[in-house]
């Protein structure tokens, strides 16, 4: 597929319990100005079953166009089905660039979209822009203790996962107007090789979706041992928020890795983000910095957090936390 030929940039959709995944929603506000650049059109793609009503929204959230496939065999993501309706999708219509969720479903389809396609693939984008002069998506991502931004000058559609909440989730216009198009793309049951046999959701309290929450509650090195996260956890709970953590406590197995924020962990984007007992590396302000206010509490006036704080409070955390829960727990109570 030559790149002269192809045209328009296109989102992935992910869908989660009939919800759009806001990294789509993010998607498609950076796709519209990549599209204004390029004098292209945005289009969502969304594949599952009984998504009709998403096309709407897909719309609402900048896209003129939403190509809708729907079928029984969407019904859950599978790497063989959402590959195949993917990729005959793109053979068919030949977007310039295919922007896909850096997220557990995307990073699977991403790579088996872009082998079928023998085209190339940057995953894990934390920004993505078109350069003016040669009309080429630039990608960015972080490479060990830099960033490196490459291009794919040969690849039809250009395409990369990006992670959530690197852009911002733009405003829907429930009375914007746009085309839905409807494809017929069948997938045999046989030719999707994974079966599911039963879905097991993880108990509330174990579950964490910390590109989703919108305060954050992390721990690092100065937590000092695993147990003291449950004065994080009691803070979060009162807050309604999640507990977080810096990659030397999960190194250090105090918490799982999916609380991990940084640049090896989660990009996060909460209203609030309250660090306590971190002291700030690059790494981890890669994974938060963008957050709406941050809150730092660190015993050491001089730590690197204290620079990207809203608010800093320079104190034992083992004395501020139980305060600050108390207080809020006081606030909630009347
Ligand atoms: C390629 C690469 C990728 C990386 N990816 C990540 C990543 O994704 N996420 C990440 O977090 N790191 C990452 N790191 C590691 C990063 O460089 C730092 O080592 C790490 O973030 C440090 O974690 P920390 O702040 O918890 O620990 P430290 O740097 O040891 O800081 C602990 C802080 O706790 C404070 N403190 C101690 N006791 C108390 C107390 N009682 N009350 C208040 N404050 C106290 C100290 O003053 C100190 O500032 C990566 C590193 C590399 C090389």
């Amino acid at each position: 597929m030559g790149r002269e030929n192809s045209k328009n940039v296109w989102v992935f959709i992910e869908v989660y319990d009939n919800k759009i995944r806001n990294v789509s929603l993010e998607l498609l506000g950076q796709g519209r100005v990549i599209a204004d650049q390029l004098g292209e059109k945005l289009v969502g793609v969304v594949i599952g079953d009984n998504i009709a009503g998403l096309a709407n929204e897909v719309i609402a959230y900048g896209a003129e166009t939403a190509i809708v496939v729907s079928g029984n065999e969407y019904k859950d993501y599978s790497t063989d089905g959402f590959a195949n309706a993917l990729t005959a999708l793109v053979k068919k219509y030949a977007p310039s660039v295919l922007l896909i969720g850096a997220t557990r479903n995307g990073k699977d389809l991403a790579p088996r979209v872009a082998g079928r396609l023998e085209t190339g693939l940057i995953a894990d984008c934390t920004d993505i822009e078109v350069n003016s002069e040669d009309r080429l998506v630039e990608w960015t991502k972080p490479a060990g203790n830099m960033m490196s931004t490459s291009i794919c000058p040969d690849s039809s559609p250009q395409m990369g996962t990006v992670r959530s909440n690197v852009f911002k989730k733009p405003a829907p216009d429930y009375n914007r107007a746009g085309e839905i198009v409807a494809e017929d793309i069948g997938t045999k049951a046989d030719d999707i090789r994974t079966k599911i046999v039963e879905i097991i959701k993880t108990v509330q309290g174990e579950t964490v979706n910390l590109e989703e929450a919108e305060i954050i509650v992390s721990g690092g090195r100065g937590m000092k041992g695993p147990e003291n996260f449950a004065i994080l956890k009691e803070l979060a709970d009162i807050l309604g928020g999640s507990v977080g953590a810096s990659r030397a406590a999960v190194d250090a197995d105090w918490m799982p890795y999916a609380h991990q924020v940084g640049q090896t962990g989660k990009t996060v984007k909460p209203k609030i983000y309250l660090a306590c007992g971190i002291s700030g590396a690059i790494q981890h302000l890669a994974g938060m910095s963008s957050s709406d206010l941050i809150i730092a509490i660190n015993k050491d006036p001089e730590a690197p957090i204290f620079n990207v704080a809203d608010f800093g409070i320079v104190g034992d955390l083992f004395e501020v936390v139980p305060l600050l829960t108390k207080e809020f727990r006081r606030i909630k109570n009347g």
